[in-house]
C-alpha cells in the first residue's frame, strides 16, 4: 500500500498516475476537511475506465497510513512571489516534521519520499526527524530536472524522447547540474550532434522549466505527479532503476551531512545503492557550488 499525504494539485494527481499504472492500492490523507475523501471519491469511480481494481481511500486522519510500503509527502506551501527561498523553507520545515512524526508512529517500517519544496532541504529534515536508515528516505527532484532536459534535447534534435539518456544532478533548483557531456541519443554524444548555442538554450530552458510552468499556471502538475509514480513503480515492484535522487551523503561525492541528488538505484528498499563516480571538472565546480547553495539553507534553518 502508498499512502499520499498532501492531497493538493501534486499529491492528488500523483494518486490517479499510481492507480492508473496499477502499482497499488492508495490512502490520499490531508489535513483540509473533505479534501482527500472528495479526490479518492472522484478516482473510484473514474477506476472502471482504467480499470483499476484496489482501493482508493481519502481521509484526515493519519493513522489511516498503518502498513504503508511507502509513503509520499506532497504537503506544504507552494512559494509565493513575496516569499524567499528560505521563508518557504522555514515554514514548510515545520510542517514537514510534524508529518514525518506521524509517519514514525504509523508506518516505521515505510519507504519515505519528499516531494514538498524545497526538496533537498525537506529530505534532509525528514532523514534527521525521522531517525530512519538513510537508504528509507529520499526526495524527487532530479528525475524531473532529467525528464525535462531529455524533452528539450528531443525536440532540438527532433528524434524521438525515448532514445534521450540523459541525467540532472545537484540541487532541484536554479543551481541543478545538467550533465551535458553524458547526454546521449542512443549512445551518441549529444555535444557531437549539437553546437555550443544549442546546448546552452537546453540547458537554460532545462533550468527554467519549473517555473516557466508556474509564470504561466501557478503550479506544476502533470510532470511531477508522472515522476512519482515512476517512482513509486521503482520501490514497490522493487525494478532498481537508475536516476537522480535527493539522498542524504555520508562523504559520496566529497560531501557529508546534506541530502542533494546524484544517481542512485531506486528499488525495494528504496536506495539500493549510491553510484559514485568521477565527474569531469565543469561538472565537479557546478556540483559544489550546489551544494553550498543547500548547505547555506541548512546553516540557517539549524540556526
Ligand atoms: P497544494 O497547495 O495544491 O497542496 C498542498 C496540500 O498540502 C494542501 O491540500 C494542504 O491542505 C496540504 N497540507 C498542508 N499541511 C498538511 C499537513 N500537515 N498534513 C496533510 N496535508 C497538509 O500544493 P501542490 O501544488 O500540490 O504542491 C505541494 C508541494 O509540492 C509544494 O511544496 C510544491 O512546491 C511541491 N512540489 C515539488 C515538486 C518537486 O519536483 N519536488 C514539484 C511540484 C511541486
Amino acid at each position: 500500500m502508498i499512502s499520499v499525504i498532501g492531497a493538493g494539485k501534486v499529491g492528488s494527481s500523483a494518486a490517479f498516475s499510481i492507480l492508473g499504472r496499477r502499482i497499488s492500492d492508495v490512502v490520499l490523507i490531508d489535513i483540509a476537511e473533505n479534501l482527500a475523501q472528495g479526490e479518492a471519491l472522484d478516482m473510484m469511480q473514474a477506476a472502471p475506465a482504467i480499470e483499476f481494481d484496489g482501493k482508493i481511500k481519502g481521509t484526515s486522519n493519519y493513522g489511516e497510513m498503518e502498513g504503508s510500503e511507502l509513503v509520499i509527502v506532497t504537503a506544504g506551501l507552494a512559494r509565493q512571489p513575496e516569499m524567499s527561498r528560505f521563508d518557504l523553507a522555514e515554514k514548510n520545515a515545520k510542517i514537514m516534521k510534524s508529518i514525518v512524526k506521524e509517519v514514525v508512529k504509523y508506518a516505521p517500517d515505510c519507504k519515505l519520499m519528499i516531494v514538498s519544496n524545497p526538496v533537498d532541504i525537506m529530505t534532509y529534515v525528514a532523514f534527521k526527524e525521522s531517525g530512519f536508515e538513510r537508504n528509507r528516505v529520499f526526495g524527487m527532484g532530479n528525475i524531473l530536472d532529467t525528464l525535462r532536459f531529455r524533452s528539450y534535447i528531443a525536440t532540438e534534435l527532433g528524434v524521438s524522447r525515448e532514445d534521450i539518456r540523459a541525467l540532472v544532478i545537484g540541487e532541484h533548483g536554479d543551481s541543478m547540474v545538467p550533465l551535458v557531456n553524458y547526454a546521449s541519443v542512443s549512445g551518441i554524444p549529444i555535444a557531437s550532434l549539437l553546437g555550443k548555442e544549442q546546448i546552452e538554450k537546453i540547458v537554460n530552458l532545462t533550468r527554467t522549466s519549473g517555473s516557466d510552468v508556474i509564470k504561466l499556471k501557478g503550479s506544476t502538475v502533470y510532470a511531477p505527479a508522472a515522476v512519482i509514480a515512476i517512482m513509486a513503480d521503482a520501490v514497490l515492484r522493487g525494478r532498481n532503476r537508475v536516476m537522480g535522487i535527493s539522498t542524504y551523503l555520508q562523504g559520496e561525492y566529497g560531501f557529508s551531512d546534506i541530502a542533494i541528488g546524484v544517481p542512485c538505484v531506486l528499488g525495494k528498499n528504496g536506495i539500493e545503492k549510491i553510484l559514485e563516480f568521477r565527474l569531469d571538472f565543469e561538472a565537479n565546480e557546478a556540483f559544489k557550488k550546489s551544494a553550498s547553495t543547500i548547505q547555506d539553507v541548512i546553516t540557517k534553518l539549524k540556526g
